[in-house]
């Protein structure tokens, strides 16, 4: 790889680390980039990665160090689970009931307790997926989810609107951590482990953090571009 970019990787993991407030978790976001790229990140201290690609992600965990920590944040797909179910540190896109309880089936089969994320639908836009907050937590009055010992609830993941205008994205973010309180309050009132907001990406991690973010999802500012024209056959 060019030393560019390597260079490039290294600055912007330890900009965003200054920058960052302490308790708000960086995923370098790593999906359609080479092993090569995560490898570069992980020279510099960086260990939590994450990829939307149950089938690429696994792939780059069978080659890279045993420590990383892989967060999916892709849309999940009930026959991936099994795939990821060995080794997966969270799951964000969690916006079914069905694929929260095949995520536990599948992880006591492993003997593991995976740590989920519920997906809040915030943005206007339609193609996001995601519960609604009152679908979710309809859901959660609805449904035997306390007896699925193979996942941990751990808060809540979004995706604000793709715009520009700050105050749109800043009041889903809002929405987001009002929903997470509302769920906490009702379900996890003395769990500290239902704690997790995940939120904000590349062009928004900043408004995600004013309005509570604990994790975010960066990848573009960190390996640039993503090429998906290569990907194809
Ligand atoms: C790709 C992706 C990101 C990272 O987006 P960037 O704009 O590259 O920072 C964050 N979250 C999700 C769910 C993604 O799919």
């Amino acid at each position: 790889m060019e030393p560019e970019t390597q260079q490039q990787i290294k600055n912007e993991i330890a900009r965003l680390k200054a920058e960052l407030p302490a308790g708000v978790k960086l995923l370098a976001v790593s999906k359609t980039h080479p092993a090569e790229y995560i490898a570069c990140a992980y020279s510099v201290g960086q260990r939590c990665f994450a990829e939307n690609k149950v089938q690429e992600m696994t792939e780059k965990q069978a080659s890279l160090p045993k420590d990383i920590e892989w967060h999916f944040i892709g849309h999940v797909q009930t026959n991936k689970i099994k795939l990821m179910a060995p080794y997966v540190s969270m799951i964000h896109g969690i916006d079914s009931y069905k694929a929260l309880a095949e995520v536990s089936r599948r992880a006591v089969e492993k003997n593991r307790v995976i740590d989920c994320l519920l997906q809040i639908h915030v943005a206007t836009e339609e193609t996001k997926f995601g519960f609604s907050p009152q679908e979710c937590l309809e859901m959660l009055r609805s449904t035997d989810w306390r007896s699925l010992s193979g996942v941990r609830i751990c808060g809540v993941m979004g995706m604000a609107s793709f715009t520009s205008n700050m105050e749109q994205v800043s009041g889903e973010f809002a929405v987001l951590k009002q929903t997470f309180s509302a769920i906490k309050t009702e379900f996890f009132p003395s769990e500290d482990s239902f704690c997790e907001i995940s939120a904000g990406m590349s062009h928004d991690y900043i408004l995600a953090v004013e309005q509570g973010s604990t994790i975010v999802r960066i990848g573009t500012t960190i390996f640039g571009q993503r090429n998906y024209s290569s990907k194809l056959p």
